[in-house]
């Protein structure tokens, strides 16, 4: 069915085998076909034909013992002889009774005693006298159903029964009973025939007498047994390509070949098997035709189809037997197929020599193209691959050549490829690529080394931090302990000095009273040079006593404030006035400084006096000859400010800090030139502390030395619960008016004031009760 063919029509009606060279082939037309010298005769265009083959194709050809060409037509039949190329018409004749029953011979057929049958649509006719045209007629029970298309087939059996393959079931025929059976679908029963339409017949290779293989157009294959009357159906379920079954030809190899819709089909009756074949194996197209099927000389086989004719020896189609190689073609890493060629390729060799490759992490879509190199039905030729590591199990793909992988996490892969020939003969090793894909830096085994050790070191770290703030807690803690203890002894000390020193006073009034009242008494002055030694000493015991009592009762918090508001200038001047005659003996100058000449100050005289005398007492002590004793007061803005400044020995830097600590003394040795106990300062501290002032000492070693006194003025109003309010009035020692003229009046010293006190103005009584 191809212009270049020069065969027209659509459909092959029947196909016959005239000898080596010469088919006959039926469509509308009849051709005659010369394979050798691919001449093709049209018999109904042929002017010079010998006779008429009717206007149409035959529906059926075949030829008789004697080889002449015997053929169904719509003009009857027509018996042809080669030789002579002449031939002969049976034709239908209304009048002649004994002639072709009808005019339209479906079929025609050449049973086991040469005898020619021809089927029509009411009667299966013999013919009888093949010169004169007689021909003996059955009548069938139904006429058979006119199909433009499909006409009957027919079998003899080696009983001589006949069978007739229609569209309406199939028919056995028996001469001699003249007798006609009709085997139909019934789809109440299983084993009858699952399609009337029947299009062959063919008897089974090995058991021709007993079984018969039936092609239906849409019920597959039917395997009919004759004796027990039964159909077994073979479809696409059991591997028929397709259910329209045309044409069926047995081979010598017992196998039946079967042409359908779908392709052709080699079955093996014996174990049920079908081999199909399609348009890849070479076949005209996947379609056949109803009739045009026509087994040939020395087993040949034709069948014809919508796009032409196939005709092959069943023997020479066998298997592809060689596995095929297996190549990788292609790589693509993206949409970018990668060649050795291109600068820094990955590649070194093309692919198919490659057997290890290295990518990067960042190859999003990697994809593989192979290849079987089988070319017999390249597209027929399977492929199976599998990604070890990320694949468990192959991926058939069919005859796609190509695998694609999405996202391969960094790791080591192998790349298997295998495939078949046409004929599914498989190369289980295929082909094999090693695949590695690299991780990225932080994702390296160094990568996670680096994490292990700062891990650690973080850890590390936490520890040794933790570790530290524990052992600093603890020091403090320790620290605390220490000081607390160290308080509590210092306590615990001064409580035993203070209980101590208060056992020590009364005994030491006695003993200085004691020596009062000798030295008053009228003894020699040698002695009396004696005794004033040991009342010095004993004064300056019982100062030292005092002053332990002073200090461990401000401990106590039980040391009141007595204040009243004076003059401080007049108040300090006549303090440090009364050092006047020690300065001299010891050659030193004394010299007063103030800007103003009245300056009011709430204090207690009496602890202002013993602030005031420990500071000028020290400085005394710590000057040498020629040197200078300097008191300066003045105010600055809401403060008053009161320094003492010697030129004496100076302390050290380092030891400043310490001096106003209980006992410290800045050479503390016991061959010290300097009498003391180094209290004094100590209780300076505090009783400037009670008076809500505050001291501090300059020094330069070896130049002297200078103690600044700051007291706030007015501060004191706050705490009243301290203060004890005293009229000034009451108090002639400190009236203003009185201080006021000492100042005025330089000369005259704190000692002569005394005197004038106690000269001028009543005496004194005490009185001593308990
Ligand atoms: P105490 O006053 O109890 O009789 P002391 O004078 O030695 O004994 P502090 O007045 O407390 O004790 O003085 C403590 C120490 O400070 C002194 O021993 C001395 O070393 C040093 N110091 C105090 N004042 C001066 C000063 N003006 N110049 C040099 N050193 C001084
Ligand atoms: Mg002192």
């Amino acid at each position: 069915n191809d212009p270049s063919s020069r065969i027209t029509g659509f459909s092959i009606r029947s196909i016959l085998q005239e000898n080596d060279d010469i088919i006959w082939i039926s469509t509308d037309v009849l051709y005659k076909w010369n394979r050798r010298t691919g001449e093709i005769k049209d018999f109904e265009t042929d002017s010079n034909r010998p006779d008429d083959f009717g206007n149409t194709g035959p529906w059926s050809m075949i030829k008789s013992y004697d080889g002449k060409i015997w053929t169904a037509t719509t003009e009857g039949v027509f018996r042809y002889d080669p030789t002579t190329e002449k031939s002969r018409q049976y034709k239908f004749n209304p009048a002649d009774t004994l002639g072709l029953p009808q005019k339209e011979a479906f079929a025609v057929f050449e049973d086991h005693q040469k005898n020619i049958w021809v089927a029509t649509q009411n009667y299966f006719s013999k013919l009888i006298d093949l010169d004169k045209g007689i021909f003996k007629s059955f009548a069938y029970q139904t006429p058979l159903p006119y199909n433009q298309r499909v006409r009957p087939v027919i079998y003899q059996d080696k009983k001589g029964l006949f069978w007739i393959g229609t569209r309406n079931g199939l028919l056995v025929f028996d001469q001699y009973n003249q007798t006609f059976f009709t085997y139909k679908n019934d789809p109440t029963k299983k084993f009858t025939l699952n399609n009337d339409n029947i299009n062959s017949i063919c008897p089974d290779p090995a058991n021709p007498d007993k079984i018969l293989w039936l092609g239906t157009s849409g019920g597959g294959l039917n395997k009919f047994n004759i004796d027990e009357g039964t159909f077994a159906h073979f479809t696409e379920s059991e591997g028929l390509p397709n259910n329209v079954v045309y044409g069926i030809l047995p081979d010598r190899n017992g196998n039946l070949w079967l042409s359908t819709n779908k392709g052709l089909s080699k079955f093996n009756p014996k174990k049920n098997i079908f081999r199909n074949y399609d348009v890849l194996d070479g076949l005209q197209s996947n379609e056949f035709n109803t009739g045009a099927f026509y087994l040939g000389k020395n087993g040949e086989m034709f069948f014809g189809g919508i796009k032409g004719l196939n005709y092959f020896y069943p023997d020479n189609v066998k298997d592809n037997p060689y596995i095929p190689r297996i190549v990788l073609t292609k790589l693509k890493l993206g949409d970018d197929v990668i060649t050795v060629k291109k600068n820094n390729s990955i590649l070194h060799k093309t692919i198919s020599e490659t057997t290890k490759l290295l990518l990067t992490y960042d190859e999003d879509v990697i994809t593989f193209e192979f290849a079987a190199l089988d070319f017999s039905a390249p597209r027929k030729n399977r492929y199976a691959y599998k990604l070890e590591n990320f694949n468990k199990d192959w991926i058939y793909s069919g005859s796609v050549r190509s695998a694609t992988f999405t996202h391969l996490p960094p790791g080591k892969y192998i790349f298997r490829v295998k495939g078949t020939n046409n004929d599914g003969i498989w190369n289980e090793t295929g082909v094999a690529l090693e695949l590695i894909i690299t991780p990225p830096w932080w994702s390296t085994i160094w990568a996670y080394l680096v994490y292990l050790t700062l891990f650690l070191l973080i850890l590390y770290f936490i520890r040794s931090y933790e570790l530290n703030r524990l052992r600093l807690k603890n020091q403090l803690k320790l620290e605390k302990v220490e000081t607390d203890t160290l308080r509590n002894l210092d306590h615990l000390k001064s409580s035993f000095f203070a209980n101590i020193s208060h056992e020590f006073r009364t005994p030491l009034t006695l003993i200085l009273g004691q020596i009062e009242s000798v030295m008053s008494s009228d003894i020699a002055t040698k002695e009396k040079g004696k005794l004033q030694i040991a009342n010095r000493n004993a004064r300056r015991l019982l100062t030292l006593i005092n002053q332990i009592l002073d200090l461990s009762k401000l401990e106590a918090g039980s040391m009141e404030l007595k204040a009243e508001q004076h003059n401080i200038v007049s108040f300090l001047k006549s303090i440090f006035y009364s050092f006047e005659s020690l300065a001299e003996s010891k050659k030193i100058t004394l010299k007063f400084e103030s800007d103003l000449s009245n300056i009011p100050l709430k204090f207690d005289p009496d602890k202002m006096e013993k602030i005031i005398c420990n500071l000028i007492s020290n400085a005394l002590k710590f000057t040498s000859e020629n040197g200078e004793i300097k008191v300066s007061i003045m105010v600055i803005s809401n403060k008053i400010k009161i320094i003492v400044k010697d030129t004496g020995i100076g302390i050290p830097e380092n030891r400043l800090p310490h001096i106003f600590d209980r006992f410290y003394q800045v050479d503390s040795s016991i061959t010290r030139e300097y009498e003391g106990t180094g209290i004094g300062l100590a209780l300076t501290k505090e009783l400037i502390e009670l008076h809500k002032g505050s001291i501090y000492a300059k020094s330069k070693f070896g130049e002297g030395t200078e103690f600044i006194i700051d007291f706030p003025r007015g501060e004191l109003n706050s705490e009243n619960n301290l203060l004890v309010e005293i009229n000034d009035e009451n108090i002639s020692f400190t009236d203003n008016e009185y201080l006021h003229d000492l100042h005025d009046d330089s000369e005259i010293t704190m000692s002569e004031e005394n005197q004038l006190l106690k000269t001028g103005q009543k005496e004194i009584v005490l009185i001593v009760e308990d």
